[in-house]
C-alpha cells in the first residue's frame, strides 16, 4: 500500500481575470479554508480577498523578494496552516511559479495548482470571439515583446507574424507601437483587424477595436499602457464562417454525418 502524502502544501491558485465571480469553485473554497494567503497586489483584484475568513492572513507579495515569499509560505505551511498563493488569471501564463514551485518542493513542501479563467479567455468572451476560426486559423500564439524579460530569436513577433494566425499579446501595451511594427514588418498587413482589452472583467475596462494600423495611436489616445492583451487577427472579424463540427457532412464520435 502506498502511504499517504502528508507533507505540507502549498496551493498556487488561478484567480481569474479580475471579476472576482470568476475565480473556480476550486479556488474558492480554498480562500475559504486558507490561513495565509499570498497575492499581487498590483493585478489580484482585492475583492477575491473577501472569500477568505476574518482571520485569514492575506500578504501583498509585491514588496517581498521570492525568498522572502517562499520562507512565508514554508513557515506557515510547516505550522499546520493552509497557504494559498494566489496569482492572476492562470497560474500557467507569465507566472513566477515554476521557480516558488522549485524552492518550496527543495523545502519538503507539495505544491498543488488550481487553474484560473486567465485574461486570454477573459479578452475572448469580452470581444465575443473565437481565436480558432474554422478555415481561417486552427492556431493560437501567445507571446509578448521583448524587453527586460529576453525573448528568444525564434520567437521574435516578425518570426512569428509569418504564421498568420491569431496572436495575443501579453505583456507588451506600453511598446504597442513597436509590436504593430513588428508585426507589419514580418508580413502582417495594416489592415489586419486588432483589439485591444484593458482589465479585462474589471469595472473600469476598455475595448478598443481598431486594424493593426491603427491600433497603437488608439492606445495611446486612452493612455493605455498597462494591464492590457493585444489582439491581432481575422479571427476578430471572420467571414461567415461556419464551425465543422455543427456541419451537417462532418461526422464525429457523437452523430454520424448525413451523406
Ligand atoms: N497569468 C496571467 C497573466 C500574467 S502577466 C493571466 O493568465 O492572465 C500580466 C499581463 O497579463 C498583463 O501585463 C496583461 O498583458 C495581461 N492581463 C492580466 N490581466 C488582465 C486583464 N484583466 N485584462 C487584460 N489584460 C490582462
Amino acid at each position: 500500500m502506498t502511504k499517504p502524502d502528508v507533507r505540507p502544501t502549498v496551493y498556487v491558485v488561478g484567480a481569474g481575470p479580475g471579476a472576482p465571480d470568476l475565480i473556480t469553485i476550486r479556488g474558492k473554497e480554498l480562500l475559504e479554508h486558507a490561513d495565509l494567503v499570498l497575492y499581487a497586489g498590483s493585478l489580484v483584484n482585492p475583492e477575491i480577498l473577501r472569500f477568505c475568513r476574518p482571520e485569514c492572513k492575506t500578504v501583498d507579495s509585491a514588496p517581498l523578494n521570492l525568498d522572502e515569499q517562499v520562507q512565508t509560505m514554508v513557515d506557515a505551511a510547516r505550522n499546520g496552516k493552509t497557504v494559498v498563493r494566489l496569482h492572476t488569471g492562470d497560474p500557467s501564463l507569465y507566472g513566477a511559479v515554476a521557480e516558488q514551485k522549485a524552492l518550496l518542493e527543495r523545502e519538503g513542501l507539495r505544491v498543488r495548482f488550481v487553474p484560473g479563467v486567465s485574461s486570454l479567455q477573459a479578452a475572448a468572451s469580452v470581444l465575443g470571439i473565437q481565436y480558432t476560426v474554422p478555415g481561417e486559423t486552427q492556431t493560437l500564439i501567445c507571446t509578448r515583446r521583448t524587453g527586460r524579460t529576453p525573448v528568444p530569436q525564434s520567437e521574435t513577433l516578425p518570426a512569428l507574424a509569418a504564421h498568420e494566425a491569431t496572436m495575443v499579446l501579453f505583456l507588451s501595451s506600453k511598446q504597442a507601437g513597436r509590436v504593430t511594427q513588428d508585426l507589419m514588418d514580418g508580413g502582417l498587413s495594416p489592415e489586419t483587424p486588432a483589439a485591444c482589452v484593458y482589465r479585462a472583467t474589471w469595472p473600469d475596462q476598455v475595448v478598443l477595436r481598431s486594424d493593426l494600423r491603427g491600433l497603437a495611436h488608439a492606445m495611446e489616445d486612452r493612455g493605455i499602457d498597462r494591464h492590457a492583451l493585444m489582439v491581432v487577427g481575422r479571427c476578430l472579424n471572420p467571414e461567415g464562417t461556419t464551425s465543422l463540427l455543427y456541419d451537417s457532412s462532418f461526422s464525429h464520435r457523437f452523430r454520424k454525418a448525413k451523406s
